[in-house]
């Protein structure tokens, strides 16, 4: 094709958020998807093709004159992208307010970029481009680390409950079935989801399109790699962040080239090229890693189901424990849900205990282990079996919490807990940044015993070995996980003691099996239950109903203790008789009046420098632009701060945030995309915006 090529230019500024206009010279063949070399002011510059211009002269908008376009230089056939992926990829800047060049380059692997920006310096030194990119060769694949006696995993027999929810996918993702809606499949842990996503897959390949399975990073441990290789065999790639530039772009490669038909992998995997896309299956839908944490902060939810909208394939949400945003789609009728109620093997969901720490407390224990957790854990290591004990903690939210009836002081305006600053010795709102003294005593019961909450892994650790002195204990938290394959290497030194105590944060709540684990301790649940967020509720029971099953998968009965200073608490009694209604019956009301998803849409934009002054300045005159936007008034949004964020110094940097909510069916994104555009920046402010966050801090 000839004529005048759409270009949009790989380079990361906010300003170049649309395509230029290129003359493709009559003696080029350029197709969409190819990469290109043009200049661009005095620059050389690397470009893809997006699309064409009208034929006939290129006439300027504004002022009407005809322009002379400059010509493609050189060009690189492709397609580095697929037809989807450009339009995908403009949603998601508009979406999430984000340059358009950065989420560009989520389709495009490191690995590719320094190959073509070999064949652009090929191109000023001689003139011309080689073509750089060369089909994978067959050799040893790096990312397969599965043992070459591997056990092979053959389709199991389906349960009635799993044929059910298999007969839903298959006849949602047929061939001529356009308008299905995206399925959410909640099935306790163990019921054989795993089993369901890979025989649609299978299904799915069988009418010859591809698929995308996407699980959380941290459940993409060798095991779970092995498991679907041996489905798989070749016909799989395998994306994460473990991989180095160059494995991840032979996967890339595989993916791209046709020579596989199923992705599966972390977030990113949801970019990766596949032609005839026919299914995206999420598996623990409600995870936090689905979230990007750097600009574009995209969640990969989200983007699934814009994905899918464009391919025409099916969404498969799979989870335990819904998000609420996907259990409110289900229920306004835009999802479809299908239940899996019953473990595979018909054993009963462990019981669970909830032990109350006020009382432990008040008789006189003031250790990190109650009587009850203490006696399970010898009669655990007694009958040489394992235990898992969870302790999280996040280091830097603090808050005042009565030991005698577990108040927690909360801010009446934000209906989140309020942070304890040690130095100034005050309690303050990190949203609407109100400030309030400590008081002297519990203003619900007058104890004087309110404290502040800490205490980490390390801590437990120590206590722990107080007890059982030679009890083989593999902690698992950032510290003992920084090095790459550490995680991997824990869990299996976990599986090869025959008795062992796998101690950490929620790192040991995530989807391994362990057929011999017979107990899962809490250590104290209201860590996550009192952050300072308005989804910590919800994110609390998810991580309880997790952790909690991990605990009898296997032939031995399963015991779950829960400590805790309120255990009349929502989430813990959702926890203890298994039923998520009682803590959604909860949340609906809280999040119906506070405006917050999936009632509301919300916008966190940080504003961070090395100087506080700068920050603030900043911040007061963002805050009036925003005030100022006849959109965001069009919409009645309202702003809350500036504030100083939860972690309010980051890296030397002082954080301060706005946050802005919305009616539910408002695209924020969009909205402050065109605000900023308007407004100058000092080049060492820098900003962030989060729309959709999973949490404020
Ligand atoms: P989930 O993903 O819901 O936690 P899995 O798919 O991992 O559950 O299944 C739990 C266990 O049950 C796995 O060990 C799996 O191999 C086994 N399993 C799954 N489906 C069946 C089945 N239909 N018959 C027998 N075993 C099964
Ligand atoms: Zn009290
Ligand atoms: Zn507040």
């Amino acid at each position: 094709m000839s004529g005048v090529a759409q270009i949009v230019i790989s380079l990361a500024t906010r300003a170049i958020d649309a395509p230029f206009a290129y003359v493709v010279p009559n003696d080029m063949q350029v197709e969409i998807g190819d990469a290109v070399i043009v200049e661009l002011g005095a620059q050389t510059v690397l470009g893809f093709v997006v699309g064409w211009e009208k034929e006939g002269a290129y006439v300027d908008a504004k002022s009407g004159k005809v322009i002379d376009l400059k010509p493609i230089l050189a060009h690189i056939p492709g397609p580095f992208f697929t037809s989807y992926s450009y339009e995908l990829a403009v949603w998601i800047a508009r979406y999430y307010a984000a340059p358009l060049s950065e989420s560009l380059k989520l389709f495009l692997p490191i690995g590719l970029a320094v190959r073509l920006k070999k064949a652009l310096s090929n191109y000023s030194a001689t003139g011309e481009v080689k073509m750089p990119v060369r089909r994978p060769r067959k050799t040893h694949d790096a990312t397969d680390n599965t043992q070459l006696n591997d056990l092979h995993h053959k389709p199991e027999k389906l349960t009635e409950g799993q044929r059910e929810a298999l007969t839903a996918v298959i006849q949602d993702s047929a061939p001529r079935n356009t308008s299905s809606k995206p399925i959410v499949l909640e099935g306790v842990t163990g019921s054989g989801k795993t089993e369901v996503y890979l025989q649609a897959i299978e299904a799915v390949r069988q009418i010859g399109k591809t698929a995308i399975m996407l699980v959380p990073e941290i459940s993409l441990t060798p095991q779970t790699v092995g498991r679907i290789r041996s489905r798989f065999g070749d016909d799989v790639a395998v994306l994460h962040s473990g991989l180095s530039d160059g494995e991840r772009y032979t996967q890339w490669e595989k993916a791209r080239t046709g020579d596989c038909g199923v992705v599966i992998g972390a977030r990113s995997a949801l970019f990766a090229p596949l032609s005839n896309l026919g299914l995206v299956i999420v598996d623990e839908e409600h995870d936090s890693s689905y979230k990007q944490n750097n600009s574009p902060r995209y969640h990969a939810r989200e983007v699934a189901e814009k994905l899918c909208e464009l391919t025409g394939a099916l969404l498969v949400l799979g989870s335990a424990t819904p998000s609420m945003e996907a259990l409110h789609a289900a229920e306004i009728g835009a999802y479809r849900m299908v239940k899996l109620p019953e473990r595979v093997n018909k054993h009963p969901l462990p019981q669970v205990t909830l032990v109350d720490l006020r009382r432990e407390f008040t008789e006189g224990n003031r250790s990190m282990f109650s009587r009850k957790l203490l006696d399970a854990l010898s009669q655990v290591r007694e009958r040489n079996e394992k235990a898992i004990l969870l302790m999280n903690r996040r280091g830097f939210a603090n808050f005042l919490l009565c030991r005698e009836c577990s108040y927690v002081p909360g801010c009446e305006s934000c209906s989140t807990s309020l942070t304890y600053h040690q130095t100034q010795h005050h309690l303050r709102c990190h949203q609407c940044n109100c400030i309030k003294p400590v008081p002297d005593q519990c203003p619900e019961c007058q104890s004087p015993y309110l404290r502040q909450f800490g205490g980490g892994v390390q801590r437990v650790a120590s206590d722990f070995r107080d007890y059982f002195e030679d009890w083989p204990l593999v902690r698992m938290d950032a510290d003992t996980t920084a090095e790459k394959g550490a995680h991997g290497r824990l869990l299996e030194e976990f599986a090869q003691h025959p008795s062992a105590v796998l101690l950490g944060t929620q790192m040991v709540a995530k989807g391994h099996d362990f057929p011999d684990v017979t107990l899962v301790g809490v250590i104290n649940a209201d860590v996550t239950l009192n952050l300072p967020d308005f989804r910590a509720a919800e994110r609390g029971y998810q991580l309880l109903e997790q952790v909690a099953g991990r605990a009898g998968r296997a032939e031995l009965p399963g015991e779950v203790i829960v400590q805790t200073y309120s255990p009349e608490n929502p989430a813990c009694r959702a926890v203890a008789a298994h039923d998520s209604e009682i803590l959604l019956e909860n949340e609906r009301i809280m999040r119906k009046s506070f405006g917050y998803p999936p009632y509301g849409s919300l916008c966190n934009i940080v504003i961070s420098s090395s100087t506080e002054e700068k920050v603030e300045r900043f911040s007061a005159r963002l805050q009036d632009v925003l005030r100022k936007s006849d959109d965001l008034r069009s919409v009645g949004a309202t702003l809350l701060g500036p504030a100083p964020c939860i972690l309010s110094k980051k890296s030397r940097q002082y954080r301060h945030h706005i946050l802005l909510k919305a009616s539910a069916d408002t695209e924020l994104g969009p909205m402050i995309q065109d605000v900023l555009k308007e407004l100058s920046k000092p080049a060492d402010v820098k900003l962030s915006v989060d729309v959709n966050p999973t949490d404020t801090f």
